[in-house]
């Protein structure tokens, strides 16, 4: 169902007002995790002004450490559903559990299934079966194919819409995050009519280089990319090295106006 030779033209995801696909570039932007609901209402308001179509940010946050902030559960969600009503946009936060999926459903609009969680197949069936569009980050130690077959995964379970992101794999380098493959983008956009985009922030982890690295990534030809930006990263709860200024993320905007067309 993910493959292009099934069908040939490019899916066209739309989610709330938004479409992502064909010939339009997409931004998705805000903060790893909701902290409180002013911290989720000024980075929207930010990230709307700069040009964002749809805003990201974690409730149920998958961390590495148990005493890491783990989100602010159903509550942040709450947050961040009247942050995207009051500035017009469709939210997309991550799904750990199956067991979450009913309560989360009336509140998102577009479920994110995580890097860690790509082969989670209960998940994916669960999700899918929702019906409602899915964005499928690549795990860090996932090759293409398995990658797809996770989205076969989620189009068997009866969704059609899925967006496939890539946000870096695990290599022998330690400077960055993880290594951003951005030759999986011509790849994937070849093998699957899905859109496919990119992140930037996880892919490098560092905030200086998610600008270049998501710049390079619309130039190899993605559908558009999600961008972690917060209004004062310093004081970040997880993810704040690698989170935009809202002044960067505007001026990243700008840039990706000038290499291609942006909705
Ligand atoms: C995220 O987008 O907040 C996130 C946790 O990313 P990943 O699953 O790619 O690590
Ligand atoms: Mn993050």
């Amino acid at each position: 169902l993910a493959s292009r030779e099934t069908k040939p033209e490019d899916t066209i995801v739309t989610v709330g007002p938004v479409k992502i696909g064909g010939s339009r570039i997409s931004v998705i932007a805000g903060p790893c995790a909701v902290e409180s609901r002013d911290q989720i209402m000024e980075t929207a308001g930010r990230v709307r002004e700069s040009g964002a179509v749809i805003l990201r940010g974690g409730a149920f946050k998958p961390r590495s450490s148990p005493y890491a902030f783990q989100g602010l559960g159903m509550k942040g969600l709450e947050y961040m559903k009247e942050a995207g009503e009051a500035y017009g946009m469709p939210i997309v936060t991550e799904i750990v559990s199956p067991e979450l999926a009913a309560q989360m459903n009336d509140l998102t609009d577009m479920f994110q299934i995580g890097a860690r969680n790509m082969q989670n197949f209960e998940l994916l069936k669960k999700v899918g079966a929702l019906g409602k569009p899915v964005l499928l980050k690549r795990g860090p130690s996932a090759t293409i194919e398995e990658w797809l077959l996770s989205a076969e995964y989620l189009l068997a379970s009866g969704t059609k819409d899925v967006i496939l992101c890539e946000r870096g794999i695990r290599t022998f380098e330690t400077y960055t995050r993880n290594t951003l493959d951005i030759s999986a983008i011509p790849v994937v956009k070849r093998l699957s009519h899905l859109p496919v985009i990119v992140d930037p922030s996880h892919a490098v982890g560092i905030r200086a280089k998610v600008s270049p690295a998501g710049l390079a990534a619309i130039a190899a030809g993605a559908d558009g990319l999600t961008v972690e930006v917060h209004p004062r990263p310093d004081e970040a709860l997880s993810d704040g090295p690698q989170s935009l200024y809202p002044e960067q993320f505007e001026r990243l905007m700008r840039d990706i106006e000038a290499l291609a067309p942006v909705v």
